[in-house]
């Protein structure tokens, strides 16, 4: 399949695969900035959830002096529990609403 598309830059008419990346066989500009700045959005929103969703768990060094390592367990142990709870949470939820 093969579409033209007219250059907002220079008025021409390129060659468009309809990818956001297609850039004007004249002045090699961008032919879609709409769909670049929509897809480059999407992106960063997606790397953004990313980071949302992975949780740091506490890492316990087998150097830690044993107070230090005692403390991170606990901290661990609360990790654990509440992670456990969302996901109890989500899971009702899912439940609920199929
Ligand atoms: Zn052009």
């Amino acid at each position: 399949m093969s579409a033209t598309k007219k250059c907002p830059n220079c008025g021409q008419w390129s060659r468009w695969t309809q990818n956001p990346t297609d850039r004007c066989e004249h002045c090699n500009s961008v032919l879609d900035p709409v769909a670049v700045a929509r897809q480059q959005a999407r992106e960063e929103r997606k790397l953004a959830e990313d980071e949302h969703l992975s949780l740091k768990f506490i890492q316990i060094n087998p150097n830690d002096p044993w107070y230090k390592s005692f403390f991170k367990r606990i901290g661990l142990g609360f990790q654990i529990a509440f992670v456990s709870i969302i996901s109890f949470i989500l899971w009702l939820i899912a439940l609920l609403a199929g």
